[in-house]
């Protein structure tokens, strides 16, 4: 989307010195790009702020200055492009008010919690012991075992996940991956008899991280229930 913005940004800045309109290509008539242009840019206006977790920075600079300029001039002068910013942005504002962003991937700025120490531990600013690694998790010795072995199974982007109380439908892949995960994580540590897998979810249940995480503990007989 940068990129494309970019691309529009060249365009409207070249267009600019064709002629003083306030037009996108110039002129001082709206063309069909105007016209074309001027629905999507409002969306992007709207919707681009969402997937950062720092709104403010990228508010300020969703479109290059020319861009700006002729966007400014069709919401706030032009008559038919002030109307038809106030009827798709009253239709996005009916959209988000019915949480019709919220189980879009990245969007809504759902995952706005607070790093922790597991950000340390991705970035490796924390050193942990690593046993298994891939695109979409990592897995390391717990600090305080619960058995002889004991690994947590981490998404490496949290992506909203702070608990699993909080997975949608699109989480479903990542879910999946943290269990084969866990799997072989479990078959390369030889825990061949057993072993358990556990998600505390919330403080009640002694969640004391606040990044999805999945516990494999094996090497000594376990009881049930748990404590
Ligand atoms: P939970 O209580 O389910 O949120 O699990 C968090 C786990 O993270 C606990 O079992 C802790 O022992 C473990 N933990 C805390 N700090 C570290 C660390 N620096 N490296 C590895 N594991 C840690």
């Amino acid at each position: 989307m940068r990129k494309q913005l970019d691309v529009l940004e060249g365009l409207a800045a070249s267009g600019a010195g064709i002629g003083p309109g306030p037009y996108i290509a110039g002129g001082s008539e709206p063309t069909l790009g105007d016209c074309t242009l001027l629905p999507t840019a409002i969306f992007i206006d709207h919707m681009l702020p969402k997937f950062s977790n720092d709104p403010s920075a990228v508010a300020t600079a969703v479109f290059g200055p020319a861009v700006q300029k002729w966007f400014s001039y069709m919401t706030e002068q032009d008559p038919v492009g002030v109307r038809v910013a106030r009827e798709v942005k009253g239709g996005l504002e009916q959209w988000e008010g019915k949480g019709r962003w919220d189980a879009i991937l990245g969007a809504g700025l759902r995952d706005a919690a607070p790093a922790t120490l597991f950000d340390g531990i991705l970035s490796k600013a924390v050193p942990s012991e690593v046993v298994f690694e891939d695109e979409v998790c990592l897995a390391f010795r717990d600090i305080s075992p619960a058995g002889p072995v004991h690994v947590l199974v981490i998404p490496k982007q949290r992506e909203g996940l702070t608990q699993l109380k909080f997975a949608q439908e699109d989480h479903q892949s990542v879910l999946g991956h943290l269990l084969l995960a866990a799997a072989k994580v479990a078959a390369q540590e030889g825990l061949e008899d057993g072993y358990r897998v556990v998600i505390n979810d919330g403080e009640a249940a002694a969640q004391s991280v606040f990044h999805l995480h999945v516990h494999v503990i094996g090497g000594r007989k376990m009881t049930w229930p748990p404590g």
